[in-house]
């Protein structure tokens, strides 16, 4: 009788994939298992997921950087529960919540040249609320964005997509133009004809984790500034710790009129997100009594949401999560680099803090050459693929490719890892690497093999 989850779970083992299959999504389930990365996760902690025969694996995608914290953080967990046993008054929507405000006070304090905070449930909300947000205040329409740039995928999130395959089929988008990432005389270009509301840019990239080049964001600025539009950063996934400073825009000595905040800061158990700006867009949007909801979400506001953003926070400051990303990072960064030396495939290893790209490229040997070569032709990004594949497979780690045909193995750990999961990912690392430059049968194999799975899947 009832709902008992503990029951559900236990008598349903097993059936996830078969269910998504059904009723969510084939495609989901058919990858995992075209990939290796079927397995059933039993329960997370920290840096680790551990699958249903106990065995631990080192976390360095942490759901695509919801766990800067870590998984199952006891601080968080905490929080919500006082919410659920407190039996607050939560949503009253006739109300001003006071946990809202205590959260948008807290992230006011860490960006001090912006006024306000809009709430939301999600990285692409947050998205969505910055560009309504950005056309209402210029009265413009047009919104630039990158090449390669991923701000999200609904509508209008989508119209700032620099990837066509994410755009291709759910046109006509909101109007706009993508220039060239750090191309300034691109976005001067854009800019000269006056109908552009603001361009939104991630300071690291998430596809293909590209730094955006020295100067290049605070010159953005000022251009835009004088031709009357705004800049939006999107710090969604570079947010609250990642790349060594609470916002990656910080590295750049600029004062975005509009940040984008998510993942980070919900503390990876309830979805929340926040658009940060100055008073005088906010004063243009909410601009009288009858414009109080113009932009505004029924789960906005929401207690438990609120208490893991102002939980997270306080574990960020803590913990020194910021300053750890910044240490842990700059010695893995440092690790790679120096293997990069024995290793012609890397290419370049880039990133801030604990957001790090490792890219693979063309080598000079031509004995390499010839595997590396046939593998990339196929298909692009396949070869890192096999390595994020190996890297699970034999190591036990989880990571990802940086995005779709590129040659870029993307870290994103949580902000806490330690000296000996470093450790642990080098070795693996360092393993593999050798077992591709010795030429390995098994892994070339291996990557073939994704080859014929990957065209079977279309
Ligand atoms: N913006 C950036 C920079 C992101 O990396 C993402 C997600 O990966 C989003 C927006 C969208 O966030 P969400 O998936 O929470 O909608």
């Amino acid at each position: 009788m009832g709902f008992d989850l503990e029951s559900a779970l236990r008598s349903r083992a097993g059936e996830g994939a078969a269910l998504w299959g059904r009723y969510l999504n084939p495609q989901t389930a058919r990858v995992l298992r075209s990939i290796g990365f079927d397995r059933r996760w039993e329960r997370a902690e920290g840096c680790y997921l551990y699958d249903d025969t106990g065995a631990r694996y080192l976390d360095y995608l942490s759901g695509f950087g919801v766990f800067g914290i870590g998984r199952d953080h006891p601080v968080v967990r905490q929080a919500l529960h006082d919410v659920l046993d407190l039996g607050l008054a939560d949503m009253v929507q006739m109300d001003t919540p006071l946990l809202a405000g205590l959260l948008g006070e807290a992230l006011i304090e860490r960006a001090p040249h912006l006024d306000r905070v809009y709430m939301c449930s999600s990285g692409t909300e947050s998205v969505e609320a910055a560009l309504k947000f950005a056309r209402c205040a210029t009265g413009r329409g047009r919104v630039l964005y990158c090449d390669h740039a991923f701000h999200g995928l609904t509508a209008g999130s989508l119209s700032v997509n620099g990837a066509k395959e994410f755009r291709q089929g759910f046109g006509p988008l909101l109007p706009g133009a993508m220039v060239p990432f750090g191309d300034l005389d691109a976005l001067r270009r854009e800019l000269q004809a006056g109908d552009v509301a603001a361009l939104i840019v991630e300071p690291v990239q998430g596809k293909g984790v590209a730094v955006a080049p020295p100067g290049y964001l605070a010159e953005a600025a000022a251009l835009l500034h004088k031709h009357g539009a705004l800049l939006i950063c999107d710090e969604v996934q570079t947010g609250i710790g990642r790349t060594g400073r609470f916002f990656a825009h910080e590295y750049d000595d600029v004062q975005p009129d509009l940040v984008t905040v998510a993942k980070t800061l919900s503390g990876g158990f309830v979805p929340l997100g926040a658009t940060l700006g100055t008073s005088a867009i906010f004063e243009k949007v909410y601009s009288s009594m009858d414009k109080v909801l113009v932009h505004d979400s029924t789960y906005g506001h929401n207690a438990l949401a609120m208490a893991a953003g102002l939980a997270t926070l306080s574990v960020i400051d803590d913990e020194g999560l910021v300053a750890r990303a910044a240490e842990t990072g700059g010695s893995l960064a440092g690790a790679l680099r120096s293997a990069a030396e024995r290793y012609p495939l890397i290419r370049d290893v880039r990133g801030r803090g604990l957001m790090i790209g490792i890219e693979f490229g063309r080598p000079e040997s031509r004995r390499l050459r010839a595997r590396y070569g046939p593998l990339t032709v196929a298909r692009k990004g396949l070869f890192t693929q096999m390595v994020v594949c190996a890297l699970f497979e034999q190591h036990n780690i989880l990571t990802q490719t940086a995005g779709d045909h590129m040659d870029v193995l993307k870290l994103l750990p949580p902000l806490s890892t330690s000296r000996e999961d470093v450790d642990w990912y080098m070795k693996g690392f360092c393993a593999v690497m050798d077992s591709i430059h010795d030429s390995s049968r098994p892994l070339w194999h291996f990557g073939w093999g994704l080859t014929t799975r990957a065209a079977r899947r279309g």
